[in-house]
């Protein structure tokens, strides 16, 4: 008999959930301005709204964090941090900073200008923000498979070469300050690239003399995917797929929060001495001094463990396959999801889900709002609120995907959650014809409005 699946730890320490009932939370839904990101985290059950700087540290990281150095400058944590980023990217310089958006902070206040041309695959929201904010232009050059949900493909999250050329080829190389590779794409729905097409970019952008900027939050999770889906990998060890992924590039913005595990943190990681000393002046300015850069010594020690942990194939094969498990419920059950898999959230498609519901009533945010309210369990809508308004005519962008993430922390929940968060997808599913108005935007920020825009229902 094949040994089944099981989770490559074990649990030291226990958190309490707290259950609610449906009237209660519609209430506090209510209150929180159908805005899942105004909840209270007691008021949810099962929380699937980011992976982002939720996992659970091992028993190693939070030794580490015992024997952290506060030290201002010249810390044994930045050192032993700076250690494990040489080792496991290959970049020999770095400068940490508090989360992965303030990377791009600094590193785009080194490189872009007004007017910029940013190419890349469906680049993140706060990527795009810090571009936008720049009055510089994030050029989406993601593969047309990518839109199609239904479409299995193993490397969702490529780079279309003939778009990325025809941006290097229309435009002076002075106007384009880098290309900005993303993996996995967490805009088209945690998707990887292949190492074929993360080459084939390199190459050609090296062609034109442009940079190479990873946004490399789960590149970790990229290398599980080029062992498992691409030629020639299969032997390679996840380390030596990451090496290599990195040796095709000039640098690294990443948030700590994903793959290295922890609940704060983020770095900067280059090849070139003279960019990176541009870069310090930032970062001085904005974070800290070059050896902390808004981090605790402790956090340092953190990170540095959990990129060691991030990269073991075990750790991985458990992430990932407990996300294809629930994929797997509510695939069964007809759920139309984003094929296949991402590494770290499975994504419904909410227009196949509700398609009913005009564009305008934000079919996503409806059913982000209604799995709340049927089970506690939060997600995020990828869709037209988080697409925000176009920056220079202000007109509502309504992308081509409307999606519901359901993000998986890592090392957090069991299967057991898995399987109460499908029930509680399907029960909706089951009585989706009942769902017939959406909601409407009430309040909202002039930029990355997501995070606090209030909604009234239609
Ligand atoms: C989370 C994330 C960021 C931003 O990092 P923060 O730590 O949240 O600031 C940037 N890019 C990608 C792909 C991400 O997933």
């Amino acid at each position: 008999m094949e040994l089944p699946f099981a989770e490559s730890y074990r649990i030291k320490m226990v958190e309490p959930l707290r259950k609610s009932s449906r009237s209660e939370r519609e209430a506090w839904i209510k209150d929180a301005k159908y805005n899942l990101f105004n909840l209270k985290s007691e008021q949810v059950f099962v929380d699937l709204l980011t992976d982002s700087g939720t996992g659970a540290m091992s028993d190693r990281q939070w030794s580490e964090m015992m024997i952290g150095d506060e030290s201002y400058a010249g810390a044994t944590s930045y050192y032993k941090l700076k250690n494990a980023i040489n080792t496991i990217t290959g970049f020999p310089h770095f400068l940490p900073t508090h989360q992965g958006r303030a990377a791009e902070n600094v590193l785009f206040s080194t490189l872009i200008k007004k007017d910029n041309l940013i190419p890349g695959n469906a680049h993140f929201d706060t990527t795009k923000g810090h571009i936008e904010w720049r009055k510089a232009i994030a050029v989406d050059c993601t593969i047309d498979e990518a839109s199609n949900t239904t479409l299995e493909h193993p490397f969702k999250g490529n780079i279309d070469l003939q778009k990325l050329e025809k941006v290097f080829k229309e435009n002076p190389k002075e106007r384009i300050p880098m290309v900005i590779i993303t993996v996995t794409c967490n805009t088209s729905g945690g998707q990887p690239v292949s190492m074929e097409n993360i080459k084939a970019v390199s190459e050609m952008a090296r062609k034109y003399g442009i940079k190479v900027i990873f946004d490399a939050a789960r590149f970790a999770e990229n290398a599980y995917f080029i062992k498992n889906r691409e030629a020639g990998y299969q032997d390679k060890s996840i380390r030596e797929i990451v090496l290599e992924m990195f040796s095709y590039g000039d640098g690294m913005t990443m948030s700590s929060k994903k793959d290295a595990i922890v609940n704060m943190g983020g770095f900067i990681a280059l090849r070139d001495e003279s960019l990176f000393r541009e870069a310090s002046t930032f970062n001085i300015m904005f974070e800290g001094f070059i050896t902390y850069g808004g981090m605790s010594g402790r956090d340092m020690n953190a990170v540095a463990q959990g990129l060691y942990e991030g990269t073991e194939y075990d750790t991985l094969d458990t992430r990932i396959k407990q996300v294809a498990y629930l994929g797997s419920l509510l695939r069964e059950a007809g759920v139309p999801l984003q094929m296949p898999f991402g590494g770290h959230a499975i994504f419904v498609d909410a227009k196949r889900f509700l398609p009913n519901l005009p564009k305008e009533q934000f079919a996503a945010q409806t059913l982000a709002i209604e799995l709340y309210l049927e089970g506690g369990v939060r997600t995020v809508e990828i869709g037209a609120i988080l697409a925000d308004r176009d920056p220079v005519t202000r007109e509502n962008r309504y992308p081509k995907l409307e999606l519901v993430r359901l993000a998986i922390p890592r090392r957090t929940y069991t299967n057991n959650h898995m399987a109460y968060v499908a029930a509680s997808i399907i029960n909706v599913w089951e009585r989706r014809n009942s769902i017939t108005t959406g909601y409407t935007i009430t309040r909202e920020a002039p930029i990355m409005r997501h995070f606090t825009v209030e909604l009234d229902k239609i």
